[in-house]
């Protein structure tokens, strides 16, 4: 199985290629390259790509790529006022999806028995490969509780991986939602850096860390959370409210985070108030960029000791306040201000700091939260589960058995 795990692996970015491809890309001798293909291929694995044009003379070879209908992969996002469902191919592209509403302010169980029925309904159980499950709190790795949220208080120690593995067979893998991004945002990049380090600006301050092509746990699953952490109280302007959802004063999120910014402009408390900061930044409004300028200050200064201490080779802002273009210049400007001036300057003229080009970014006045959708986040739960799946030899053996 561990040769069909590398060549899935290895497929695993959608693109179709030769057997001669194969053969040297996974530094296996032709003949045993053209038995796995074979293998795959009555595994339905593999599917035919047609012939390829390899820039040589003579008949084009027959390429393969990944039958991403093989399996399916049960997502499941849980943001702080939508759960959205997904049904995904194995490359992670949606083929049915499901929103939902929730209240913050109740309990799990009905929201994660609701989740469960709208999933089980996109997808027969047999073409079930795994499930991933994100969540707009921190969570326990790998037990997959949630420990702690400062927004979805109710959630606290809820058993989110216990509770959703009695309801299946396959793997179920539980991530925070901007370490699944992380993951998400890696993947998608073409470069494959060594490290990557994306932070989530919506509601709250989601961070999460890839190295060496692995997400970055740590001991408990907290690892890179920079969003309530202490801020630099030189950069913090005097006469702030500094107080945090999480009960401390001073973090980083109590100045960047959406519903700080919200505050700092003066808009009442409720769910449309992200967005009400989002359009003012869009509407080039002054008093917004400059809310949204101290955030980056905060955001980068935190960022400057992360990019000393894992020396990443990208830095990728997203979320529903990380903006392309101009109108996000306000902050990604000061982010990059405070990392050049205060990271160790080897580690800061190597990092690539950009706004992520993913769907949750996409440009539009009035869009909601909910409605940019977590792209990042359901790729790298899709990986993630695959990564479970890929872990589990007799589990694979099983779902790959010929036709
Ligand atoms: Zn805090």
């Amino acid at each position: 199985m561990s040769l069909i795990v590398r060549a899935l692996r290895y497929f695993a970015d959608g693109s179709a290629r030769t057997t001669e491809r194969l053969a040297a890309d996974l530094g296996l001798p032709e003949k045993q390259a053209r038995v796995l293909r074979t293998d795959l291929v009555a595994r339905r694995v593999l599917t035919d790509a047609g012939s390829l044009d390899v820039g040589k003379r003579g008949p084009k070879p027959q390429a393969f790529r990944l039958h991403a209908a093989r399996g399916t992969v049960i997502v499941i996002q849980i943001g702080l006022s939508q759960v959205t469902v997904a049904a995904c191919d194995l490359l992670g592209r949606v083929h049915s999806v499901s929103h939902e509403p929730h209240d913050r302010d109740h309990g799990p169980d009905d929201v994660i028995a609701s989740a469960w029925q709208r999933a089980s309904a996109l997808a027969p159980r047999h073409q079930v490969w795994g499930v991933g499950v994100c969540i707009a709190a921190p969570v326990r790795y790998p037990e997959g509780r949630v420990a702690r949220p400062p927004i979805l208080r109710h959630w606290d120690m809820y058993d989110l991986r216990g509770v959703i593995a009695r309801r299946t067979a396959q793997p179920v893998v539980v991530l925070n939602d901007a370490r699944a991004a992380a993951y998400g945002e890696y993947l998608a990049c073409t470069s494959r850096p060594q490290s990557l380090v994306y932070v989530k600006i919506g509601t709250g301050i989601g961070a999460g860390t890839v190295l060496n092509g692995r997400i970055l746990h740590g001991v408990s699953g907290a690892a890179g959370d920079l969003g309530h952490t202490a801020t630099d109280r030189s950069i913090a302007p005097e006469g702030t409210d500094d107080g945090c959802r999480c009960g401390r004063r001073g973090c980083v999120a109590a100045y960047a985070a959406g519903w700080a910014m919200a505050r700092d402009l003066g808009f009442p408390d409720g769910p449309g108030s992200v967005t009400r900061v989002r359009d003012a930044l869009l509407a080039s409004d002054p008093r917004a960029q400059a809310v949204a300028a101290r955030a980056g200050d905060v955001l980068g200064t935190a960022l400057a000791h992360t990019v000393s201490m894992l020396n990443p080779d990208e830095v990728v802002l997203g979320g529903q306040l990380a903006l392309p273009g101009p109108e996000g210049q306000p902050l990604l400007s000061r982010v990059r201000h405070q990392i050049t001036q205060r990271a160790l300057p080897l580690a800061a003229e190597a990092v690539h700091l950009r706004v992520s080009d993913l769907a949750e970014t996409a440009v539009g006045r009035g869009i909601p939260a909910s409605a940019l959708g977590g792209e990042a986040s359901r790729r790298g739960l899709v990986a993630a589960a695959l990564d479970e799946v890929f872990n589990k030899p007799d589990l694979l053996a099983r779902l790959l058995q010929p036709a």
